[in-house]
This record gives C-alpha cells, sequence and structure tokens, in this order.
C-alpha cells in the first residue's frame, strides 16, 4: 500500500449497485460519470462521443431520453458500443420502460417531475425483476415543490428519501441517490444528511455548475469536501464545456484524493520571470498525449531548472526548461540534456518509451 493509499479518507459503507458490470457503493473505486450533448437521435453523433468519453476515462454514460424516437435511437446506440449506458428520464415511465427494452442498464429519474406512484411501482417491479438499478436524482432546481415548506437542504433528503421508499416497497433495493444543488455548501450539507441517513451509495455533483471556470471550482469543491469525508460513490463534475473535460475533471479530483490510481498526473509550474519554454503549451501537450493512458504516472513540466530539477527528482518524467539546453529527467535522475528547440519532439517519444516499459514491467 502506497503512503498516499494509506492517508486516503475511510469511505462510507453502503450498499453495492452494479450497473451491468460496472459497480457502485460498497468499497467499489469512486466511478466517473459524464452525460452526452449530443442529440440522442443522432445515433452516429453518440456512438462518437461514447467513444470519446470511454478513451477519456469515463466508468458510466447518461444519455438524455426525451421522446419516444430517443428511446428507440437509445436502443440502437446501446446494441453498437456495448456500453453499459444510463437513460436520463423526466416526467415519464412510459419512456423509461421503452429504454430498459433497449438495453438500459440504470435508469435516473427525477422525483420532482415523476408522480404517478403506481406507474412508479410498476417501473420498479420491473426493474427488481429484470435487475435494473435506478438512481433517484433530485435537483434543487427541479424538485418536487411540495416540499417547499421545508429547508433546501431538508426538501432535497426527503424527496430523495421518499422516492427511495416507494422503489423499496417494490422490493427494489439497487438505488443510488443523488442530491444536487448549483449552491455548493447546501449540496455538501445535504449529502451529509443523506448519508447519515441511508445506505445507498450516493452520486455526488454540483448541479449547473457553470463553464469551465466557475465549473471546476464549485465541483472540486464540493464534491471533494464529501469524498474528503469518506462520502461519495460515483462522481460527475458537471460544465457548459466538453463531456470530455468533465471526464477529465473527475480523474483529476480523484487522483488529488488519493482516490484514482490508474491516470496521469501532469504537474506544471504557473510560469513566472524565470520561465525559459512554453510550459503551457508543452504540458498540454503531455495532457493530451497521456489522457487515455491507465498508468499512475506523474510527470512535470516545469519553465527553468531552479523548481525543475527538484520537482523531477519526484516524477516519473519531468522537463526542466532552459532557454537553449533543457533538462529531461526519468525516474529521479538526469538522463538528458537536450536543445530546446527538439524538446517537445524528443520528449514525446521518451513518453512513449516510458509507457511501453512501464506497462511491460508493471
Ligand atoms: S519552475 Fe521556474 S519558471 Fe516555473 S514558476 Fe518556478 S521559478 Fe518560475
Amino acid at each position: 500500500m502506497t503512503k498516499e493509499e494509506k492517508n486516503t479518507p475511510k469511505r462510507r459503507v453502503t450498499r453495492r449497485v452494479k450497473v451491468g458490470t460496472v459497480a457502485i457503493g460498497g468499497g467499489a473505486p469512486v466511478t466517473v460519470q459524464s452525460m452526452l450533448n449530443t442529440r440522442t437521435t443522432d445515433i452516429d453523433g453518440c456512438v462518437r462521443q461514447i467513444e470519446e468519453l470511454s478513451d477519456a476515462g469515463c466508468d458510466l454514460i447518461r444519455l438524455a431520453v426525451p421522446d419516444e424516437a430517443s428511446a428507440e435511437a437509445f436502443g440502437k446506440i446501446a446494441k453498437a458500443t456495448g456500453k453499459p449506458l444510463i437513460a436520463d428520464i423526466h416526467y415519464s415511465c412510459k419512456l423509461a420502460h421503452l429504454a430498459i427494452a433497449g438495453g438500459a442498464k440504470k435508469i435516473r429519474m427525477n422525483p420532482g417531475n415523476m408522480h404517478n406512484a403506481e406507474e412508479i411501482r410498476e417501473l420498479a417491479r420491473r426493474m427488481a425483476d429484470e435487475g435494473i438499478p435506478v438512481r433517484v436524482g433530485v435537483n434543487g432546481g427541479s424538485r418536487d415543490p411540495k416540499f417547499d415548506g421545508k429547508g433546501e437542504c431538508e426538501a432535497l433528503v426527503e424527496s430523495a428519501l421518499e422516492c427511495a421508499n416507494v422503489f423499496e416497497s417494490c422490493n427494489m433495493h439497487d438505488i443510488v441517490v443523488a442530491v444536487k444543488a448549483s449552491d455548493v455548501r447546501t449540496m455538501i450539507a445535504a449529502n451529509r444528511a443523506l448519508a447519515a441517513a441511508c445506505d445507498y451509495p450516493l452520486h455526488l455533483g454540483v448541479t449547473e455548475a457553470g463553464t469551465l471556470r466557475s465549473g471546476l471550482v464549485k465541483s472540486a469543491l464540493g464534491i471533494g469536501i464529501l469524498l474528503e469525508e469518506g462520502i461519495g460513490d460515483t462522481v460527475r463534475i458537471s460544465l457548459s464545456d466538453s463531456p470530455v473535460e468533465e471526464v477529465l475533471a473527475c480523474k483529476t479530483l480523484l487522483r488529488s484524493l488519493g482516490l484514482k490510481q490508474d491516470c496521469v498526473e501532469v504537474v506544471s509550474c504557473p510560469t513566472c520571470a524565470r520561465t525559459e519554454i512554453d510550459v503551457e503549451r508543452l504540458a498540454l501537450a503531455v495532457e493530451r498525449a497521456t489522457a487515455h493512458v491507465r498508468l499512475p504516472l506523474k510527470i512535470s513540466v516545469m519553465g527553468c531548472p531552479l523548481n525543475g530539477i527538484g520537482e523531477g527528482k519526484h516524477s516519473n518524467l519531468g522537463i526542466a526548461g532552459g532557454k537553449e539546453r533543457s533538462v529531461i529527467m526519468r525516474d529521479g535522475e538526469i538522463v538528458t540534456t537536450v536543445d530546446t528547440n527538439m524538446l517537445m519532439p524528443l520528449f514525446m517519444s521518451m513518453l512513449d518509451e516510458y509507457i511501453a516499459d512501464y506497462s511491460k514491467n508493471h
């Protein structure tokens, strides 16, 4: 066990829910989720984006099913990709039935807009029979108004648990719960309360978190604080940006908390008056080149030898940039000094070599 693994927070004990072959909760690794932003009726576009997200390291992918044409397309997409896809359902149990018939491995439903208890019970019985789990997903912006008299945090939790109870009453126990709010502190408080009240695995996210910058900051705060307390079994960082960015951000967050080892950490300096190379361009290129790599590597890209050599000592591969000559380090040792004009292609080929060697030896 590494020092980092020893320091990871003790995880909350939950029941385990299986989404196809992917486990959520019950001691399983925290999973990364995202949602397609292509139209579900655009079958080719969806299949392409599912491949991109899977390559980037997304464990579970959700598609909106807003109408019957989308439900029909969902079935074709599920068949084409073979991935455990989640159908996102609002308003209509009928659409959930169609998505299950098309191969959905989990249904996400919003109790704020699905009120027919008998229809929900009928759906729950079918899901129990077919082993399809549900995510009861309550959002601050779309929760049931009947809880309006309560505080926001209490309303989110009660709404989620009331819906979960309907499923439980039908002998359907494969339940994941999410209570999301765009206000970070409300989201944290609601999840703490939920975690204390049940043993359901929790899906964490800050809803409507915003564009790249504000979405990353809010999500890292809300999700990160809860994960550090041991709360949370699956995560989505919602961004008004590419879903691939959501996946990469989730991986970075999990890796930063010691909850994920199978991805590359790229360390780069903020640059300053001493900077001698284009740190941003090189760091972005390294991130792009390693986004699909499932190895616990650390790579440092530093703009000068001042801190570059020291940081490189703790990395699998490192660069300390110089105006004319740059240093490349491997496993803490300086292995070569190269003409800075040739740094990028040389480093990239050394990176490929390192990944190949590491994969062979581990
Ligand atoms: S590593 Fe060098 S260039 Fe980068 S911020 Fe530190 S001192 Fe500046």
